[in-house]
């Protein structure tokens, strides 16, 4: 978890070939789903670009598929969900199904103005559609409604672990390594 800039993208990709393990990306679904012109993608593609979330059921229903593929059988790491309550609920469901367990939620905490800069720099060289200075600032607004709630819910069952991301990007996956005791 963690605002958008935070660098989850980035640090899930890294952990995840760790532990030897997929990173499942929504947002990077939703985008190929939207490259590709399916019906998804359609639909996600209206939300993306005004910052806000692709509805519950959506995902959900997405997420759901995706990890009972074969890839995932071992573990997983899962970039960008749940992002809402309600997803939350439902990824406990999901995982009490296929037999998962939760082992850690990681959150990566950046300063506000290091935030604005990252996505500024990720709109000129990805030219990502949602990494306009409107959009960006909805987003922020976006997940400190719906998403960062979920932080205070991690916490209570013990499984939170809070990751300073500022700094480059190996300081900070070694310092999420460290937290989830795989060494170095
Ligand atoms: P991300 O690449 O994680 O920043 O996600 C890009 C966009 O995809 C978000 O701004 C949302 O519009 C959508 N999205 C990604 N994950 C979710 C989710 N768990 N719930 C709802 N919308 C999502």
């Amino acid at each position: 978890m963690g605002p958008p800039g935070a660098g989850k993208g980035t640090q899930a990709q890294v952990v995840a070939d760790r532990f030897e393990i997929p990173a499942i990306s929504t947002g990077d679904i939703f985008r190929s789903n939207v490259s590709l012109g399916t019906e998804l993608g359609v639909e996600a593609k209206r939300y993306m670009d005004a910052g806000e979330y692709v509805p519950d059921s959506v995902t959900n229903l997405m997420v759901r598929h995706r990890i009972d593929e074969p890839d995932a059988e071992k573990g997983f790491l899962l970039d960008g969900y749940p992002r809402t309550l309600a997803q939350v609920d439902e990824l406990d469901g999901m995982i009490k199904h296929t037999g998962h367990r939760l082992d850690a939620v990681v959150v990566l905490t950046v300063d506000p103005d290091e935030l604005v800069r990252r996505l500024t720099a990720r709109a000129q060289s990805e030219g990502r559609s949602d990494d306009t200075e409107d959009v960006i600032r909805r987003r922020q607004e976006v997940y400190t409604e719906q998403t960062e709630p979920l932080i205070e819910v991690y916490r209570d069952r013990g499984i939170l672990i809070e990751i300073d991301g500022m700094g480059d990007m190996a300081e900070v996956s070694q310092r999420i390594f460290d937290a989830l005791g795989s060494g170095g």
